[in-house]
């Protein structure tokens, strides 16, 4: 088995990637290890409960939101809902736009994924200006949900992302 240690080492970073002078935090190595999975799934999961509030929905963002999202809310026993780029849901959904590198980019869910006065968690890979957080803190708004967490395996020190966002901010490391 690992400890949450363990799992932090097997962060890797790659300088100069996807572009010149960004150093990009790599987190697919956790899932060559079950048991690291597994570990960081049942962090979030104590963390999550340590909260003492009921959680009726994990929100996950796309891309590596989808790794372990959806295994947080099955471990929680709780629906998982995906937030994704423009024109990949189908059905009525609600929208929100956001600003990456390059200009705006636009996030989705389908605007039945969450009831009203439902409980969320938002979760991430990484949490660095807090924009697509804050977008998908939006979306949740829309349906009238409540976000009472944002959970990231990494928090860029310094970005101060979480001062963007309006629900408490949960990182398991800081970089
Ligand atoms: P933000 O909107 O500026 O907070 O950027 C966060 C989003 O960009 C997340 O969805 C991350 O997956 C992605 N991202 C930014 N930098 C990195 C990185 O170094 N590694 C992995 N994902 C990153």
């Amino acid at each position: 088995p690992y400890t949450i240690e363990q799992v932090k080492a097997l962060v890797r970073e790659f300088p100069d990637f996807p572009s010149e002078g960004i150093l990009f935090r790599d987190i697919f190595p956790i899932f060559r290890h079950p048991e690291a999975v597994e570990c960081l799934v049942s962090h979030f999961v104590d963390y999550i409960k340590a909260l003492g509030k009921p959680v009726d929905v994990v929100v996950g963002l796309d891309a590596r939101g989808f790794l372990f999202g959806p295994l947080i809310a099955i471990k929680l026993g709780v629906p998982f809902a995906p937030v994704r780029k423009r024109g990949k849901l189908p059905g009525q959904v609600v929208s929100a736009t956001y600003m990456k590198e390059y200009g705006p980019d636009v996030f989705e869910m389908q605007s039945d994924a969450i009831e009203s006065g439902k409980n969320v968690v938002i979760v991430d890979d990484l949490l660095a200006t807090g924009g697509s957080c804050k977008a998908a803190e939006e979306l949740v708004a829309q349906m009238n949900g409540n976000v009472i967490l944002d959970a990231f395996v990494i928090s860029l020190a310094g970005l101060e992302g979480d001062k963007k966002l309006k629900a408490p901010v949960y990182a398991l490391m800081e970089c």
